[in-house]
This record gives structure tokens, sequence and C-alpha cells, in this order.
């Protein structure tokens, strides 16, 4: 009988590697990691592991009892992660979240942010390169370290998020240099990112895209059996567009490489997704 496709923290089997969040359910993580574990000759399974917000702690302690020493963070438990680490890197600090752990006798010993040097390796593959005028949507974990990313990178940033003072926050403590937007304004736009978990639901921010620049890439963190309203937007309006299997791949490998020590090429991760 074939192994369940997720499971709830509780209820999880022994293991090594995993991605806890909630909802999880839809995660290609588990498929791109058995695929890159597999072409490696390893043997550590990967899983994908409920985890409601308020509870990381808690299974955290669990799961280390239960063999499992390498774990990726999704929505809605970075920050919280952040939180629990005892050492942060440099990009982790900065962004205020983190995404790859390292546990030890029920501690995260060690966090990293892989998703803003993740996400700044998928726009070099792309060609979207510096300067640029981006719009970042939302102010969540993501949208943290996809400004942080730009920012570094050198792109002119304009942030909007729905609720304006989390959008303050964001620009306060991550001291990222960027002009917050009243409402989701495309103009004068080479790259947009939707840096909110709307695509999760089935909706789109409220995205203004009259007088983006002609050839902005349209690029949604989220990913899923059919675009999301905001890519079909852009798509319809004649934008080039990006979901985010790219940058779970560059993420992977990046995590992938910090536990074991091996070197797998984030086009195949990708390949084992589309
Ligand atoms: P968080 O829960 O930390 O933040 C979500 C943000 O989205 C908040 O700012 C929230 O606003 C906003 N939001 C939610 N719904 C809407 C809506 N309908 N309209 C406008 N804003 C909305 O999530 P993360 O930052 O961790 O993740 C965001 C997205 O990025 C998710 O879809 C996630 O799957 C994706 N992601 C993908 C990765 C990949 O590897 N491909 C890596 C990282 C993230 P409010 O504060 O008001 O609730």
């Amino acid at each position: 009988m074939s192994e369940a496709a997720w499971f709830d923290w509780r209820e999880a089997p022994e293991g090594e590697l995993a991605v806890v969040g909630d909802p999880i359910a839809h995660s290609l993580s588990p498929r791109m990691h058995a695929a890159a574990l597999a072409l490696a000759g390893r043997s550590e399974r990967y899983r994908a592991l409920r985890v409601p917000a308020g509870e990381l702690a808690r299974a955290l302690e669990a799961l280390a009892e239960k063999g499992y020493r390498g774990l990726n963070v999704t929505v809605p438990l970075k920050e919280e992660a952040f939180a629990l680490a005892e050492t942060v890197d440099e990009w982790g600090r900065r962004v205020g979240a983190v995404n790859a752990l390292r546990l030890r006798e029920g501690k995260v010993v060690e966090a990293l942010n892989t998703d803003a040097p993740g996400f700044l390796d998928t726009l070099g593959e792309l060609g979207v390169r510096p300067p640029g005028v981006a719009l970042v949507l939302g102010a969540g974990g993501s949208a943290r370290a996809v400004a942080v990313a730009l920012d570094r990178a050198g792109f002119t940033i304009r942030l909007w998020s729905r609720n304006p003072a989390r959008g303050e926050r964001l620009l306060a403590e991550t001291e990222v240099s960027a002009e917050r937007l009243e409402a989701p304004r495309a103009a004068g736009c080479t790259l947009i990112v939707n840096a909110t978990s709307a695509s999760l639901f089935g909706a789109s921010p409220p995205v203004l895209w009259e007088e983006a620049t002609p050839g902005c890439l349209a690029y949604d963190l989220a990913y899923g059996a059919a675009l999301s309203p905001f890519l079909r937007e852009a798509r319809a309006r004649g934008y080039r567009i990006v979901d985010g299997r790219p940058l779970l791949a560059a993420q992977g490998a990046r995590s992938l490489q910090w536990w074991l020590g091996i070197e797998v090429s984030p086009r195949v991760m990708l390949s084992a997704i589309r």
C-alpha cells in the first residue's frame, strides 16, 4: 500500500526530512525531494506534515524524537520558526523569517532563509536583472524575503500589502528602502511579485495592471495544478508569467545542500515537479 501524501504532525511516521506548514496537502516538496534524493543515491525520506500556526514548538519536539533532523518551513510558520531558532544565517536575520531548519534534541539549532537567495537564483535564470522597478505584493514571511533579496540586488522597490501596518513593519524591520503604495499599481514596473497567499485560496490581490512596462514579468510565489487568478490575468494582458515552482526548486536545492552536503541542480528538481 502506498504511503499517505501528508500527515498531521501528531501522526507523523519516523523519518529524517520534511516540510511543515498549513495547508500542506498541495505541497510538491515531497515529490521534488524524493527525486533528488533518489538521484543522489540517498535513503532519507522527505514528508509533508501539517503543523498549524502556534503548534511549531510542540511539533518540533515530537518530530525530533521520531528522527527528523532537517525541516523546510512554509506558510504560516516562517516567523514562528525564526523566533525558535538558536542561530540564524545573515539572510534569515535580515528577513526575520526562516524556511530551512536543522534539529537536534527537539531544538532548532540552526536556521536559514533559502527563499531570499533562491529567489535571486531564479531571477538570474529568467534573465531579470537590475536596474528595474519591482512591485512586491504582501507583507508576510515571503514578501520579506523577496523585498530583502530585491533590495540587495539593487532593484527599485514598491510594496503593497492589504494590511498597511504590516507593510510598514516589514520595511522598518528589514531596513528595505521602498515606496509603500496605497493601491497595487503596476505602472512603470518591470517585475511584479505576488508574495501574498491569496492564490492558495483561489483569490488574487487587486492589481491595477495598467501601464506596467511591456515585457513585465508577473511572478507568483504560489503554485498549483492550474494557473492562479493573478497569473491568468497577467497572461491575458500579454505579460510574461512564472509560478512558484522555480523558487521551490531553488530553495529546495539549497536546503538539501545544507542538510546533507549534496549538490543537486535546481533544474533537476524542477523537472520532477513540472
Ligand atoms: P504569510 O502567511 O506569512 O503571509 C501572507 C501574506 O498574504 C500576508 O501579507 C497576507 O495579508 C496576504 N494575503 C493573504 N490573502 C490575501 C488576499 N486575498 N489579498 C491580499 N493579500 C493577501 O505567507 P508567506 O509569506 O509565507 O507565503 C506567501 C505565499 O508565497 C504563499 O502562497 C506560499 O505558498 C508562497 N511561497 C512559495 C514558495 C515557493 O518555494 N514557491 C516559497 C515561499 C512562499 P494579511 O497580513 O492581511 O493577512
